[in-house]
């Protein structure tokens, strides 16, 4: 059995290593012949628009699944013409703008901040003032990592605001000051059968991820419970196979949801060691039609993203319940290069180990 992997980052690396042990192959595209991947599995190395090198990507490749969010869909659709793809192409379409994803929230009944489609100055002008500041503009596609969006405070900011990202498609959107972020992740198999991992509690600074908290501290059962509902409707609707991502914000016992990730997701890494079943082994089971594993967590888990600087590997494993990984990427600012777990039976502990790797691991 083969899979195919539409991106050759460290989330397609982690998928590898996953389905290895269940005896899948695996066979990666992607545009650069130095990505991650190509140290664990075969790749082929050509642009998305390169026909030639998708079908050699694509021999005897029984279902083709992506691991990165940007890939041209006209690459996405010739594949789908030859091969099975999961997630279903709707769903990478949704996320890849983000109106569209706003308005599909809004569509589901989810609570979404308020939002407007901007292309112009005007129109810029006019949103902020309808929407009330704090705002927040941003590239409706392309965007990650806090990348293409800048924050404005008043009506004084707008010209410089418009000066850095201005063009057409961008989206307004209320900027929220929630008390925390959350994401549910959930797995669905082509039969309608789901699984959801525990609510996930994520600090995010100049807009990357850079911890994930399990069980997240500050989530009721309710909002749980809650979260589940939307992200198994948003799953429905798309027909979805695979896992999926729902990040959201928490204000006052309220969720709002942000964004969908329609792949395997950075505020799951704690899942290789702190599940029953990881993300990834979970997404292949879907794509594959296999059984889906149980999500439930095996403890207290954190995990910290490894930016900008690989740590001494001895200080990082001489933490208690800490797990090192490292992506083979090279060290560049503002790179994840690697992630740290910590898995233990009891929160207090978790935070013990959380402060010792942040001494280790710098300011990231
Ligand atoms: P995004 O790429 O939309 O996930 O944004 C990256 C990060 O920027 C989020 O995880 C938040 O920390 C922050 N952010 C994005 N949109 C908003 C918003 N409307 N209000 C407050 N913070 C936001």
């Amino acid at each position: 059995m083969r899979v195919g992997v539409l991106g050759g980052g460290q989330l397609g690396r982690m998928l590898a290593l996953a389905g290895y042990q269940l005896g899948i192959q695996f066979r990666f595209f992607d545009p650069s012949s130095g990505a991650p991947v190509g140290q664990i599995g075969e790749l082929v190395a050509a642009d998305y628009n390169d026909h030639a090198a998708l079908e050699r990507f694509l021999a005897g490749v029984d279902v083709v699944t992506y691991e990165f969010e940007s890939i041209p869909l006209d690459a996405v659709r010739f594949v789908a013409e030859r091969v099975q793809v999961f997630p279903p192409l709707v769903a990478l379409e949704t996320a890849q703008d983000r109106l569209h994803e706003k308005k599909l929230f809004r569509e589901l009944g989810i609570p979404v901040p308020e939002f407007s489609a901007v292309d112009d100055l005007p129109q810029l002008r006019a949103a902020a003032a309808r929407i009330g500041y704090p705002v927040v503009l941003k590239t409706r596609r392309m965007g990650y990592d806090g990348k293409g969006q800048v924050v404005i405070r008043s009506a004084s900011e707008l010209d410089a605001a418009w000066t850095s990202i201005g063009g057409p498609s961008l989206i307004l959107e209320k900027f929220v000051a929630f008390d925390h972020e959350v994401s549910i992740i959930g797995a669905r198999d082509s039969a309608g059968a789901d699984a959801f991992y525990p609510l996930a509690e994520n600090v995010h600074r100049e807009g990357i991820l850079r911890k994930t908290t399990v069980p997240a501290r500050s989530a009721t059962s309710a909002q749980q419970a809650r979260a589940i509902g939307y992200c198994r409707s948003i799953m429905e609707r798309f027909g979805y196979v695979g896992v999926m991502a729902l990040e959201l914000f928490a204000v006052g016992g309220e969720l709002f949801a942000n964004e969908i990730a329609p792949r395997v997701h950075n505020s799951g890494h704690w899942t290789i060691e702190g599940a029953e079943t990881s993300q990834f082994e979970n997404h292949l089971r879907a794509i594959l039609s296999l059984p889906l594993g149980s999500p439930a967590a095996r403890g207290h888990a954190a995990m910290l993203n490894i930016i900008g600087d690989i740590p001494p590997r001895e200080a990082v494993l001489a933490v208690p319940g800490a797990h090192l990984h490292l992506y083979g990427k090279s060290a560049t600012e503002r790179r994840k290069l690697g992630h740290v777990t910590v898995v233990m039976a009891d929160a207090s502990a978790v935070d013990s180990g959380v402060t010792a790797l942040t001494r280790v691991l710098g300011a990231g």
